[in-house]
């Protein structure tokens, strides 16, 4: 869906501050909510890794963090709960933290 709009919303410009930072990314995340290849285009930008830019709903430092809770989930050897990202939803991610713990395993996504 990226490709069929403006992309530009998608990286940060030179030199941007943080409130146009964060309404650049909410209008990016919620182009990405409707994309059907939401799931897809984030693996692949975790894959890569793709360094900059908004990739399957997640900013940079989402990614960052998702692959870090990711190869956690690796070390410990325990499958990690995978859970429908929904953009920025906190509640959803209350729900996903209180199933890993309750499961003693890691929330992947
Ligand atoms: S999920 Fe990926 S392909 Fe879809 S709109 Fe977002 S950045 Fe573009």
């Amino acid at each position: 869906m990226c490709q069929s709009g403006d992309a530009t919303v998608f990286f940060a410009p030179d030199s941007e501050r943080i409130r146009e930072r964060e309404k650049r990314e909410a209008l990016a995340k919620r182009v990405c909510e409707e994309c059907p290849v939401r799931q897809q285009c984030l693996e692949h930008a975790l894959a890569l890794p793709e360094q900059f830019g908004i990739w399957g709903g997640l900013t940079e430092m989402e990614r960052a963090e998702e692959a870090r809770r990711r190869r956690g989930a690796a070390t410990t050897g325990r499958a990690p709960v995978v859970v429908p990202i929904r953009i920025g939803s906190q509640r959803d991610r209350g729900f996903a933290d209180a199933q890993a713990a309750r499961e003693g395993t890691e929330v992947a996504a």
